[in-house]
């Protein structure tokens, strides 16, 4: 048990801040503003996104959404080619839906208390705490995956971090270490800190703990176990899915068609799916077209978090132009158009190899 008399709770966030300040990350896009909204949408792309992914797409969106407003105001269908190959698409309709409940119910701006915040779509305790602590410097803990893994290899804190119980001692020592520093402890730069720290230093398979400003207290420092804290979850074996693509083109256009809103790719334009071959084939059949024609292209695997799927293409062109109406749901998309729409990340790369749609 931690006791606030902890020699590792004493100065831990005032060596926190004093690093960040002189060694921490100062100049990305979304550093130097207080506006919530901003900081929000920083937040919620860097989950399980590198920032070096994360900056374009920033920019992007936030040229095209300049606030609350506009977000709230767009269809989701208008959203979603601004986050497409982000991946973890309920983040993205998460962040639609939170924009027009705000100007719903919050006037069109984001309560200032991390506790309101949480309450919104989308929002969990340690990004409404990082919002609310770089909006407003509110002394709120945050607890991300790289701050877990800061807290759990100084304090030696045992147990997998998903599990409940390590979760609730990563959060009682967090408050902890809050509780015992400066009142006038700088709340955005502590934040930065532990985000900077995690991601510089104390990095998943190498710390660097010889310039880590926490090393005279580590535990995981002291006793060499930085390579078994956190301790590893248990892993499943992922199952493995298999599906075939067809690329029909037709004239200068591509039969794609939209996912339903809520699940896998939810909202994308992804490219019709088969089970087998023979499915593939009468697909192909009912458009007109000869299936024997359809060409196999080198396979691809895509890695979800809790499957991989082995995506088989097939490519047709077909003759003349095809004149059946798509099926609802599905759309002739005009080849030129591609890169302006919301495709799946392995989507866009099989049309990529097709139709190099970066040069377009
Ligand atoms: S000393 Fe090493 S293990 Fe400990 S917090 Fe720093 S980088 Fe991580």
């Amino acid at each position: 048990m931690l006791l606030n008399t902890d020699p590792r709770l004493d100065a831990f966030a005032g060596t926190i801040v004093d690093w960040q300040k002189r060694h921490g990350r100062h100049h990305l896009p979304w550093q130097g503003t207080r506006d919530p909204y901003k900081i929000w949408l920083s937040e919620i792309m860097l989950q399980q996104t590198q920032v070096a992914t994360v900056i374009g797409y920033y920019e992007r969106f936030l040229s095209r959404f300049p606030d609350i407003a506009s977000l709230a105001a767009a269809s989701q269908e208008d959203v979603m080619p601004y986050w497409a190959g982000l991946g973890y698409y309920a983040r993205a309709r998460n962040l639609h839906r939170c924009a027009q409940v705000l100007c719903r119910d919050w006037g069109g701006a984001f309560p200032e208390s991390s506790a309101d915040i949480a309450t919104l779509p989308g929002i969990g305790r340690s990004t409404a705490a990082a919002i609310a602590a770089f909006a407003h410097g509110e002394r709120s803990p945050i607890m991300d995956g790289n701050v877990k893994r800061v807290f759990t290899r100084y304090f030696g804190i045992e147990g997998v971090t998903s599990e409940r119980v390590t979760e609730q001692l990563l959060w009682r020592t967090a408050e902890a270490a809050l509780a015992d520093a400066d009142a006038a402890l700088d709340m955005a730069a502590y934040t930065q800190g532990l985000m900077d720290l995690g991601s510089q230093r104390c990095t998943r398979s190498s710390p660097d703990c010889p310039l880590c400003p926490l090393q005279a207290h580590c535990y995981a420092h002291a006793h060499s176990r930085q390579g078994e804290l956190p301790a590893p979850r248990k892993k499943k074996a992922s199952p493995e899915r298999q599906c075939k693509m067809l690329i029909l083109a037709s004239s200068d256009a591509i039969l794609l068609e939209q996912r339903p809103p809520s699940g896998i790719w939810g909202g994308l334009w992804s490219l019709p799916e088969y089970e087998d071959e023979r499915a593939l084939a009468t697909a192909c059949s009912n458009w007109g077209l000869s299936p024997e024609e359809a060409r196999k292209m080198a396979g691809l695997v895509h890695v979800f978090s809790h499957f991989r799927l082995h995506i088989e293409p097939w490519y047709l062109r077909a003759g003349a132009p095809v004149v059946a109406e798509p099926a609802p749901g599905q759309a002739w998309i005009p080849i030129n158009e591609l890169s302006a729409t919301a495709l799946p990340a392995p989507v866009k790369k099989i049309l990529d190899g097709l139709y190099c749609l970066t040069g377009r």
